[in-house]
């Protein structure tokens, strides 16, 4: 237990909520083998915090397993250095693409639909086999929220 509490005061351990830690928010091999720094400021910090809080916690809870995040907050270096737009919701802390081992992620786009306040959710390079790409969510408030469901694949980008 000391020890468990010892490794939350280092400063990669800091907590954006009860599952999700600031390091696994901005964890990207591309940063590391570039030499990028990927930390956010405050206010993506505080984004990212909000998107755990109102969209990946209640995912966490609900399929009662561990969330994989490959990409969640992007320095815009570090977008640039892998070809991602500009406008990417991923700089601004907005934005992560997830899956949940064992979990089909039709089952996790689909759940998040249904339960879930989200600005931008696209379901990416899913096949029909359940491990098959992956889901990119964004949240910004419940004001702003668009609310917008996009499918895309090797065929292009539709509405859902
Ligand atoms: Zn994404």
């Amino acid at each position: 237990m000391a020890r468990r509490i010892k490794r939350k005061h280092e400063a990669n351990q800091v907590s954006l909520s009860e599952h999700f830690s600031l390091i696994e928010m901005t964890k990207s091999q591309s940063a590391l083998r570039l030499g990028l720094d990927n930390n956010p400021n405050p206010k993506a910090a505080a984004a990212l915090a909000n998107l755990c809080e109102q969209v990946l916690e209640p995912v966490r809870r609900h399929f009662d397993r561990p969330v994989i995040i490959n990409s969640g907050y992007r320095a815009p270096a570090v977008n640039k250095a892998i070809g991602g737009k500009p406008t990417s919701q991923h700089c601004k802390g907005e934005a992560a693409d997830l899956e949940i081992p064992g979990v089909d992620n039709m089952d996790v786009y689909k759940w998040i639909t249904a339960n879930c306040g989200y600005d931008q959710l696209i379901l990416e390079y899913y096949t029909g086999e359940p491990q098959s790409g992956w889901v990119h969510v964004s949240y910004v408030s419940p004001d702003d929220n668009r609310h917008e469901r996009l499918r895309i694949d090797k065929s292009g980008v539709r509405r859902d």
